[in-house]
């Protein structure tokens, strides 16, 4: 599905970018803002083959300063999504349809200036030629100054497109000269379908992955693909689903084996620590309000540890699992790291623990 449909629960950018392809009236810049993953470069993707398919024909005009009519519905005139420029497009291989993208974090003035050269050309074939900047917050002060002069004398048949997360990210002057499309995140309930029915995931298993992808669509596929749920089975095995019923002394070694496997991990030990940071989140929610909880699948378990466990304990665990990520964003050694952050995990008030009996 190329066309407009393809993006998910995003009904009134959809419209608003409809609108503007019906009346014909293209603007020479956009901005798209929203939170990563809602399908702002998607919708940039799509614009740009429904304004050059060739399949299709609406009114050719360019306007400097209309405001997107807020009001019209309208049927989406997705493009074709086969004759050649779809086809090109969807290829990344269309010499009209250009992206740029951060590099380390930021958007250099060389990029814009590079930019400016294929301006100063006319589009090669394309109707509409699209330039597509995202994560435009990561502009530096020379590459948005430069971008600015762009916008303050648009080129012909030309259409910038910026995304960022958030319309303050950017300058007011640059803000200021596109038009504003806002992304919201997607609803819990459509991220949960999507996963249900695209992904073949439970119903309970995609209801957990929705919470955790908090209305981002990439968020909740990257979940899927790095086997999230199956990583918190084995974190949750080798941490012992009876953490205080063990001796003290057993505990230490149940949980330094476990840092022994987690340090051969690398590229998972960051994964993990968020696993288990919520893990001992919910356990301090259960207590206080048990519908606040991610891991709801495991509600039982969570009921009984939250009952048995101290807040002090938990509260110490969350910090010991929060300091160890601080460290390793810092390039300290895993091993010692997780060490470290295991010891602190065995420090459960064994006084409370079998009293309750923990
Ligand atoms: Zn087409």
């Amino acid at each position: 599905m190329p066309g407009f449909e393809s993006i998910v629960d995003q009904e009134k950018p959809v419209r608003l970018l409809s609108s503007i392809i019906q009346k014909g009236k293209i603007p020479h810049a956009l901005l798209f803002t929203g939170i990563e993953g809602v399908g702002k470069r998607k919708a940039a993707s799509v614009f740009a083959m429904a304004c050059n398919c060739l399949a299709a024909t609406f009114p050719n005009q360019q306007v400097s300063d209309t405001e997107i009519d807020h009001e019209t519905e309208g049927r989406p005139p997705s493009p074709c999504g086969s004759c050649k420029s779809c086809r090109k497009i969807i290829s990344g291989n269309h010499p009209d349809v250009i992206s740029i993208q951060p590099d380390r974090d930021h958007i250099r003035i060389g990029q814009i200036r590079d930019l400016c050269h294929m301006l100063a050309m006319k589009p090669y074939e394309a109707r509409y030629r699209v330039v597509v900047i995202s994560d435009a917050h990561a502009l530096n002060p020379g590459a948005g100054n430069s971008l600015l002069k762009v916008l303050e004398e648009p080129p012909d048949r030309t259409i910038l497109v910026l995304t960022a997360h958030h319309l303050h990210d950017l300058l007011p002057t640059i803000a200021s000269r596109c038009q504003h499309i806002r992304f919201n995140p997607i609803s819990h309930d459509v991220l949960t379908d999507f996963l249900v029915t695209k992904k073949g995931i439970s119903l309970r298993e995609a209801d957990l992955l929705a919470t955790l992808a908090k209305g981002s669509l990439t968020g909740a596929l990257s979940l899927v693909s790095s086997g999230w749920i199956e990583q918190r089975a084995w974190i949750l095995q080798m941490m012992d689903k009876e953490p205080f019923s063990q001796s003290p002394l057993d505990r230490v070694t149940t949980l330094l084996a476990f840092s022994e496997k987690l340090a051969q991990k690398k590229d998972r030990v960051e994964d993990a620590l968020e696993i288990l940071k919520i893990w001992f989140r919910d356990l301090m929610i259960y207590q206080l309000s048990p519908d606040m909880v991610v891991n709801k699948d495991l509600s039982h378990t969570l009921k009984r540890l939250s009952e048995e466990a101290a807040m002090d304990d938990l509260l110490s665990a969350y910090d010991a699992i929060q300091s160890a990520q601080e460290k390793l964003n810092g390039n300290a050694n895993p091993r010692l790291t997780l060490d470290v952050m295991m010891m602190k995990l065995t420090e459960f008030d064994h006084e409370k623990s079998c009293r309750h009996p923990i």
